[in-house]
């Protein structure tokens, strides 16, 4: 039997990293098993309609190269694939389970819900419909269908006994009927919940394997319900656990850690989300850690799920994101942090190239660039107790001579090529007697502003260019003769 797994997203205007795992574990597992990766859009909840919702899921599934063999743009035998482009799809199946016994019309109105609800509540109870409507007889159904009344259709949930289930992840899992409630399924607008749709779309479009956030494992037994009335083979429960930021937390929009957006935004990497997101709640049974999408797709294998939930670890992804960029051809991290090295120093005319160089091994998140670099704009406001450093043998006087002695050499420079600067001062130094460290640790203190920077002494000279490192030094200068 052909394996067909579906990503059934309601379009909510983000991607948000848990459900973007479900599409990532649902894609490898029908790609794993040679099947079918089925995309369905369920958006039978109108009021919830976001414009350009749908277009997010699409762009960021092909972002992440999940192509999916069968959904609303690409076709297939079982379209539509858009909930509420099939509409017209549902009312009849509710209708057979009405005859079936299985399901009933409600004529209850919202006020007399309320009521009784209340009542319950009152009683310290928590309300479940009470199978009111149940209790018409067919004619009395008929009446008022006929008169037009607003109606929605129940399942007919039975109020004892159990209902289990077996689950890839959970287990066998088993829940007390009376828990369940006799859910609507077409409501009064005519229009399928998503409990039904969901159903009814699983099984006509032949889905396998469902496998869905954890939210849906109490709901399950109801579904099956559905499934057994109708005489329909169940699927193969696969459900997720929820992807947290610790134990207590969930990934949360305010901390702008739960969207795929707010990643890639950030300057994360979509190979790395992916990479490490496929690690959260899966393990491939060895210590391997990095994974291309086709390396995922063979090393998959839903049986090794876990059902503990899944921690996302910040530091993890970010560890993940700098191993990419390491490995990242030369070319292609320079295209992609030009636009962060243009937040802070436009205008300055600095060799990119060169500086992309000396950031590559040190990036592990793009957004963290421009405070890396800003100081080649602006020199920074520092205190001249970082000249103090043991083990340069260095400290604010030695640092005054240091300056005063490289500062003429580098005057004399013509040709400021990073070659040129380094055997100029190198034989300056040798001459001089001093120590390396004693003069190019303040050295670069006093033209960056800061003790640790992506290059030493010469690159950041060359980068600044003559006169901007000179007019710093002279800065650095005074102010260390001005406290000495
Ligand atoms: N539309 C549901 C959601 O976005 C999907 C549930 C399912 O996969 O069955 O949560």
């Amino acid at each position: 039997m052909e394996v067909r797994t579906r990503f059934a997203p309601s379009p909510t205007g983000f991607m948000h990293l848990g459900g973007l795992r479900t599409a990532l574990y649902n894609y490898l597992y029908a790609k794993k098993m040679g099947g079918k990766f089925i995309l369905r859009i369920e958006d039978t909840d109108q009021e919830r309609f976001v414009e350009g919702a749908t277009e997010v899921v699409y762009n960021t599934l092909r972002d992440c190269g999940m192509v999916w063999d069968e959904g609303p743009d690409v076709g297939g035998d079982y379209g539509p694939y858009v909930q509420s482009d099939r509409k017209d799809i549902y009312l009849p199946y509710a209708r057979q389970l009405v005859e079936k016994g299985a399901a009933y019309y409600c004529f209850c109105t919202k006020e007399e819900l309320d009521e009784r609800r209340a009542a319950a509540e009152a009683r310290g109870e928590v309300f479940k419909y009470d199978k009111h409507c149940l209790n018409l007889t067919k004619e009395e159904v008929q009446a008022k269908l006929d008169a037009g009344l607003p109606y929605v259709i129940r399942l007919n949930a039975p109020t004892s006994g159990e209902t289990t289930y077996d689950d890839v992840v959970f287990g066998h899992l088993s829940f007390p009927n009376d828990t369940l409630d006799d859910m609507v399924l077409i409501k009064a607008d005519g229009m399928p919940t998503y409990n039904f749709a969901n159903v009814i779309d699983d099984h006509l479009m032949g889905i396998t394997h469902v496998m869905r956030g954890m939210e849906y494992l109490s709901s399950t037994p109801k579904y099956n319900l559905l499934y057994e009335a109708f005489g329909w083979e169940i699927p193969q429960y696969v459900h997720l656990t929820t992807v947290m930021r610790d134990a207590q937390h969930k990934l949360s929009k305010r901390d702008g850690d739960a969207y795929y957006s707010d990643f890639i935004e950030k300057g994360y990497l979509k190979e790395a989300l992916i990479n490490y997101l496929a690690l959260v709640g899966w393990n491939p049974g060895d210590d391997r850690e990095f994974f291309t999408m086709d390396e995922l797709v063979q090393a998959f294998d839903i049986k090794r799920l876990n059902n503990a939930p899944g921690i996302f670890d910040m530091d993890k992804l970010t560890w993940f994101n700098a191993e990419y960029i390491r490995k990242m051809p030369f070319d292609e991290y320079l295209k992609m942090v030009t636009p962060w090295f243009e937040q802070v120093l436009s205008g300055k005319n600095l060799d990119y190239r060169r500086l992309a160089e000396l950031m590559q091994s040190r990036t592990e998140v793009f957004n963290r660039v421009p405070d890396m670099v800003k100081f080649l704009a602006e020199m920074p406001e520092y205190d001249i107790g970082l000249y103090n450093n043991k083990k340069m043998k260095t400290n604010p006087e030695v640092a005054v001579e240091s300056l005063r002695m490289v500062k003429p050499v580098l005057e004399g420079i013509e040709d400021w090529s990073e070659n040129v600067i380094h055997d100029t001062v190198m034989a300056a130094i040798a001459e001089s007697g001093k120590k390396n460290g004693a003069v190019l640790w303040p050295l670069r203190i006093a033209i960056s502003g800061l003790n640790s920077t992506p290059g030493g002494a010469f690159e950041i000279a060359y980068l600044l260019g003559k006169d901007e490192t000179l007019r710093r030094l002279d800065v650095s200068y005074e102010k260390l003769c001005n406290n000495a």
